[in-house]
């Protein structure tokens, strides 16, 4: 695969920029503080600048962006080297922007209720196509008059299946693009090596464990990889990650109907919630719906109950607010316009 721009670390740059050492701080403050594309460093030599577009080939190519109604939700497709395709969302909120990056084309843990995992694995990105995704990003929103204030590790893929290079994206999103760890989310699975690796890691990132069923039975069905990493482990690799890095986990929970939203599945959530040190905060995300998937969501009712019961019994809960449903940009519905398996007990919809 060939290097991309934001492959390069400063000191490979070092190597391809001719001139005065101060030309490197003008390439770099063009890749991490303007975010734009080549052409427009007009602080460099024409014909520097048509070398480095060469010699440094961006890694995603826009196929669409589509925009919610309400355009506070922006979601972008590329193309990567090889014809895979994923996705990229970022999300306006009154206090802050947020951008939802893919660390995988496709997902091999196979969830049946996610769009991602109904398409298959293709392949791990590489760090510079998982940092250009937040490039891309910061410079939309710098259109829209917006600042991105936080990184979510939320869409196509599971990060912690592709842990080292999932690092150096993070390494660069907090040295270059100058976001704090705070800001900064990865969500897993609950892939145990892969959360032991990111707590020797020094940056204190935030960590979301998709949890979604409180007991292995239930998990093992779910979440197919909790056969190889069931929830006493998961936890205990949890509890090890909040003992050296002093933050607060979060369990994401989709609430699916039926299944995952009775009165004793908040009271087994309750109780794993209360096994973390500290106590692990919920996010409910109401189902959204994808092609494969013929079970419906809870209602948004049960939603609210299934909260306060949590509440009740201890456990800090609060309900994500969905976004971009309407566009295929909410949790579990980035397919990047892949072809997913219909459900088992037939199609709930058109595949997209
Ligand atoms: N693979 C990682 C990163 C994906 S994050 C992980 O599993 O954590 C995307 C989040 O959306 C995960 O919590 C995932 O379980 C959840 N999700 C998947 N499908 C969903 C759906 N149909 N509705 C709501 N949330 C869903």
């Amino acid at each position: 695969m060939a290097t991309t721009r934001y492959d390069v670390s400063r000191e490979e740059l070092a190597q391809l920029v001719s001139g005065p050492s101060y030309r490197v701080d003008q390439v770099w403050s063009g890749l991490y503080d303007q975010c734009t594309e080549p052409e427009a460093w007009t602080n460099l030599p024409k014909a520097m600048r048509v070398d480095l577009a060469e010699q440094l080939p961006g890694a995603l190519a826009p196929v669409t962006e589509s925009v919610s109604a309400s355009g506070d939700t922006v979601k972008f497709l590329w193309e990567l080297d090889g014809g895979s395709r994923v996705e990229t969302v970022l999300m306006l909120y009154r206090d802050r922007a947020t951008v939802c990056i893919s660390s995988q084309a496709g997902c091999a843990m196979a969830c049946g209720f996610c769009a991602t995992g109904q398409a298959g694995f293709t392949r791990h990105l590489t760090t510079g196509e998982i940092v250009e995704q937040v490039a891309r990003a910061v410079r939309r929103a710098r259109e829209l008059g917006r600042r991105v204030s936080n990184v979510v590790y939320m869409g196509m893929g599971e990060p912690m299946a592709n842990e080292a290079t999932v690092w150096r994206s993070v390494e660069r999103l907090h040295a270059d693009f100058g976001l704090s760890a705070r800001h900064i989310t990865i969500s897993t699975v609950g892939i145990v090596p892969g959360i032991r690796a990111l707590a020797d890691r020094p940056l204190p990132v935030n960590l979301a464990v998709s949890l979604h069923a409180a007991n292995d039975t239930l998990r093992d069905e779910l979440v197919p990889i909790n056969r190889r990493y069931p929830i006493d482990d998961l936890l205990a690799a949890c509890n090890d990650y909040l003992a050296v890095k002093n933050r607060r986990i979060s369990f994401e929970w989709a609430m699916i109907d039926g299944v995952n939203d009775r009165d004793g599945d908040a009271a087994e959530l309750a109780a794993l919630c209360r096994r973390l040190r500290p106590r692990a905060h919920v996010n409910l995300i109401p189902l959204n719906p994808t092609p494969g998937y013929p079970t419906r969501g809870s209602s948004l009712r049960r939603v609210h109950e299934f909260r306060d019961l949590l509440e009740s019994l201890g456990a800090n809960a609060t309900v994500r607010q969905n976004r971009g449903t309407e566009i295929d940009a909410a949790c579990g519905q980035l397919a990047a316009g892949q072809p997913v398996t219909l459900g088992r007990t037939g199609a709930a919809g058109e595949p997209g």
